[in-house]
């Protein structure tokens, strides 16, 4: 989606943002299912401000055990943006005639996808030695372990 920098003046206004980078691979493998993002932006002279705000659902493997996993989150990120000449050392400019959301976007879900995931806080994980799922089952790889050692 495109804001022309025609309809950005100095109040603010909102556009919901239709697309969804569907398919697209974010932090470590997540993909977006679903988003309701509201681009929010005005203008202060030349600096242009744009907030994204709203949910998305997104889909990722634990990082424990590897299950598949659906997590929802509400985020917000605020950007600044600067005419290309302008702004030394700001990370965000713009020029032409419109500024293209689809950066920011993807940018709000990396910086909001956190990292690492879990199915559930208290997920035990894979065994490292036979790779069991230890939330449905016993193993007693540790135990051998520590024999063996004992004996050493
Ligand atoms: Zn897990
Ligand atoms: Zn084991």
């Amino acid at each position: 989606m495109k804001l022309y920098l025609s309809e950005i003046t100095d109040t603010v206004k909102e556009k919901k943002i239709e697309d969804v980078p569907a398919g697209e691979s974010f932090n470590y493998g997540a993909t977006i299912k679903k988003s309701d993002v509201t681009a929010t932006f005005y203008r202060a002279g030349e600096t242009v401000s744009l907030l994204l705000k709203g949910g998305f659902e997104f889909e990722t493997q634990c990082a424990r055990c590897a299950a598949d996993i659906a997590v929802e989150t509400d985020a917000s990120e605020e950007f600044y943006l600067f005419p290309e000449d302008k702004g030394d050392g700001v990370d965000y400019h713009y020029s032409g005639d419109h500024i293209d959301l689809a950066p920011f976007l993807n940018e709000f879900f990396v910086m909001n996808i956190p990292d690492p995931v879990f199915c559930d806080e208290n997920c035990k994980g894979v065994c490292s030695i036979c790779g069991i799922d230890l939330n449905d089952h016993d193993c007693n790889c540790e135990s051998k372990i520590s024999q063996v050692l004992e004996e050493d």
